[in-house]
């Protein structure tokens, strides 16, 4: 089951996209203020309650999506997965729709967020309320009012969810086949996940133009690989992770290596801003391995003495424990039913650019860009 977020201004258009992104891809398209509109309608207490707060722009009481939100996982069936339309709408929304989805087994897919300028937002709900006639969108106070909690209430979920790794944005301000080419491209089982720094940020250590090559080409090449191979397969509505676990043959060597570069890709942070580890993940560390150094020299070890192409990896188990692996080709610690945490890529488009032939160099100088705040982040999630 896939759980998307479409995100957005008021006015970006999520109504009219989930209506095209429900049908492709067999979703329910879940959205609050539809279900708050038809609560009104109905003139229930709670519609009367809603009503209030919706005319003057205000946003309806957490628990009271929260509740309409699970009701709905609870009682939709024979769809491939949900598409969020306005919740969450805070942070408190985002926290709750995680416990929500873990108590199912389950987590958030990815945030797919149409952006606007505040300009445009006006432009479009004026001609909105032309056309559907909603009473919040009459208004010029309340259309203010949306704008605004918008920017205070929901806004700060773009870095929420930064932080989780989940967001991906497109620009909402082409025509309605344009921003549903792209949301559409988001949704495929394979992306490769944005750069968190420049290119050319990781430079001498990894120089732009291994970036150029390893991300841009040889991670493209497996992404478009796996999305056309899985097309009008069950693979296609798995996550990647699942797939993964699942696949054979072409479909587990291509998803492998895309999420082991996704994973790789993630885990770094330009020279500069390097900070050691610490908290839980250094306390496991040392529980493990007796010290941070003891650490470095048996990944270092495993990375080295990996024969052939592959991974070696740092991962946890289901308590917690840390796991030093070597994984060969594609094959990624999940298959072990571990979390992966930290990899080294020893495949040699990763270094050869860079270091030739020197592995053990490329090994040494990848650990002063590691960023730890994001593996320790991996490791608590
Ligand atoms: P929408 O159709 O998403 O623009 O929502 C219309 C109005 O319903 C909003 O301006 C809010 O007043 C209310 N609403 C919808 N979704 C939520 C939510 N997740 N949390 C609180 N209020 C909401």
């Amino acid at each position: 089951m896939k759980y998307y977020i479409l995100f957005g201004p008021p006015g970006a258009g999520k109504g009219t996209q989930a209506a095209l992104l429900r049908d492709k891809h067999n979703l329910c398209h879940l959205s609050t203020g539809e279900l708050l509109r038809a609560e009104i309608a109905a003139g229930t207490a709670l519609g009367a309650k809603a009503k209030e707060l919706i005319d003057n722009g205000m946003l309806v009481p957490d628990e009271v999506v929260e509740a309409m939100i699970e009701n709905k996982f609870d009682t939709t069936g024979g769809v491939s997965g949900f598409l969020l339309d306005g919740f969450p709408r805070t942070v408190a929304q985002a926290d709750a729709l995680k416990r929500i989805l873990a108590r199912r087994g389950q987590k958030v897919d990815a945030v797919l967020s149409i952006m606007i300028p505040d300009s445009t937002i006006r432009e479009r709900i004026r001609h909105r309320a032309e056309i559907e006639g909603r009473a919040d969108d009459a208004s010029e106070a309340t259309i203010s009012n949306r704008i605004a909690t918008y920017h205070a209430k929901t806004e700060p979920l773009i870095s929420y969810y930064k932080d989780a790794g989940l967001y991906r944005e497109i620009d909402g301000t082409g025509i309605i086949d344009e921003v549903n080419a792209a949301l559409s491209a988001l949704m495929q089982v394979a992306s490769s996940a944005p750069l968190p720094y420049a290119p050319d940020a990781l430079a001498p250590i990894i120089s732009k133009e291994t970036i150029d090559f390893h991300y841009g080409k040889h991670l493209k090449t497996y992404v478009d690989n796996l999305n056309n191979l899985v097309k009008g397969t069950a693979f296609e509505n798995m996550s990647l992770e699942e797939v993964v676990c699942k696949g054979e043959g072409g479909i587990r060597n291509n998803a492998g290596q895309v999420l082991n570069h996704n994973l790789y890709f993630t885990q770094f942070c330009p020279a500069s801003d390097y900070s050691a580890p610490d908290g839980k993940l250094l306390e496991a560390i040392s529980g493990t391995f007796g010290s941070y150094d003891g650490f470095v020299e048996k990944f270092s070890a495993a990375a080295a003495s990996l024969f052939g192409s592959g991974w070696a990896w740092l991962s946890a188990d289901a308590d917690g424990r840390l796991v030093i692996t070597q994984e060969a080709n594609a094959a990624n610690p999940v298959q072990k039913g571990l979390k992966p945490l930290l990899t080294i890529d020893v495949w040699e488009h990763a270094y050869y650019i860079d270091y030739r032939n020197a592995r053990p160099a490329y090994i040494k100088a990848l650990m002063q860009i590691i960023n730890w705040k994001e593996i320790s982040r991996r490791y608590e999630a």
